[in-house]
């Protein structure tokens, strides 16, 4: 190998990040190297407090034993095949799917993006064969301050000016309508919309819930127009809030579901599509692919990942997790603290931008052993591994409370 001219290869893991990688993320700086549970430790032998789960993905904690067993196990026995054959991992993965959320089928995919963009093909594909819209017309409609991914059809209706800047032109076809407002969602229906694709909780917004009995009252419209209700649960879904998925705070079944994050139990990318017989159904062989989607890795670990779910319980710990969190962030009474918001495990601190920037917060926790990362400058996301216990909660509020008290000297 040859180091380029004046750059030696033994120079430090950030700087040759900075040399040679893409700078499309702005990293603490801290170079990570081992994770058990919800600690990790840097390259100095420091341990951490992991507030962050990797955006919801590592719900279960770093490299759970049983989740590391079914991955070494199923790398050992068969890993990729693509799907132009069956394997003996797929069907019991989509089964447990389908089962633990009560959809009808599953279509697996690695990222999460990929898996919303499978929504947006199964959608418009129903609305001209089943719903009977015009060839081209169809619309789908989407929340403001949305995120689902980063693909180029994906950021085309995000209305976050940074995801969008440069990067046209879109694919037309989307109606944005505020957040949480159902009114405004009944007067954006046309005989052309085939969607509502929305996240019930808005995590890269900043954790914005919407006003109690929303995704009801979408639940509503959606049914009266013949329009499809799709959540994206990618970071909401698997227990994350308090429940299995966010949608069942409100009791309502979506008509598509995309999940993703935690379903690689934190060591793959795995998501899915999942929908009801009618819209699945409009896929037949040829249509949509994927050549890791479903492989006997991901299906193995997305499989254990679910079971595991079920028997730690991680819904329930996440509800009382998140109670503990929220009264004790509250406790702090800190008037640099604007907000706190949020569901379960997925929790915002709003920081008053006069008094530090959300970023500075979160350094802050780092020397305090605490990672986590802020979201749209402002708001400091606590979200940590479902399997956290309450004097971790604890350390991390206290922490918190440490880093506002230094930063008001
Ligand atoms: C993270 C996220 C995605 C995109 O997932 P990737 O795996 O990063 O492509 C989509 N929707 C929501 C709600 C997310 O939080």
């Amino acid at each position: 190998m040859t180091a380029h001219p004046g750059f030696p290869l033994e120079a430090s893991p950030i700087a040759l990040e900075e040399r040679y990688g893409a700078h499309n993320y702005h990293p603490l700086p801290v170079v990570l190297t081992r994770g058990q549970g919800v600690h990790l430790w840097d390259d100095q032998g420091r341990r951490y407090l992991d507030m962050m789960s990797a955006y919801s993905a590592v719900s279960f904690g770093h490299s759970h034993p049983q989740l590391v067993e079914a991955l070494v196990a199923q790398a050992r026995q068969l890993a990729v095949t693509s799907r132009a054959f069956h394997t003996d991992k797929l069907g019991a993965f989509v089964q447990r799917l389908c089962s633990a959320t009560g959809m009808d089928r599953a279509l697996p995919m690695n990222s999460g993006a990929e898996a919303v963009e499978t929504a947006l093909k199964a959608a418009r594909k129903w609305g001209y064969t089943v719903k009977g819209v015009p060839e081209g017309r169809a619309r789908i409609i989407v929340a403001a301050n949305n995120f689902a991914g980063r693909t180029t059809t994906i950021v085309g209706f995000s209305t976050e000016p940074q995801y969008r800047a440069g990067f046209g032109p879109f694919a037309p076809g989307f109606v944005t309508v505020p957040f949480g407002d159902a009114d405004a969602l009944e007067a954006a229906i046309t005989p052309d919309t085939v969607a509502f694709l929305v996240e019930p909780i808005q995590g890269e917004a900043g954790i914005v819930v919407p006003p109690a009995g929303f995704l009801r009252k979408a639940r509503e419209l959606c049914t009266r127009h013949n329009v499809l209700l799709i959540c994206d649960e990618i970071q909401t879904g698997l227990g994350r809030t308090g429940a299995l998925l966010a949608c069942d705070h409100e009791g309502i079944r979506p008509d598509g579901l995309t999940l993703g994050k935690a379903l690689g139990g934190g060591l793959l990318p795995v998501s899915a599509f999942l929908a009801r017989e009618d819209v699945m159904a409009v896929f037949t062989p040829g249509d949509h692919g994927s050549t890791f989607g479903g492989n006997p890795l991901s299906a193995a670990v997305g499989a254990a990942a679910l079971q595991l779910l079920e028997e730690e319980k991680l819904s329930q710990r996440a509800a009382a997790g998140g109670e503990t969190l929220m009264a004790e962030l509250r406790a702090l009474g800190h008037p640099a603290i604007r907000d706190v918001r949020g569901k379960g495990l997925l929790v915002g601190v709003e920081i008053d931008p006069a008094f530090a920037s959300a970023r500075v917060v979160c350094e802050g926790l780092m020397r305090e052993g605490v990672l986590t990362k802020d979201t749209h400058g402002t708001v400091v996301r606590l979200a940590p591994p479902l399997v956290i216990e309450p004097a971790q909660i604890t350390e991390a509020v206290q922490a918190l409370r440490r880093v506002l008290l230094s930063l008001a000297r």
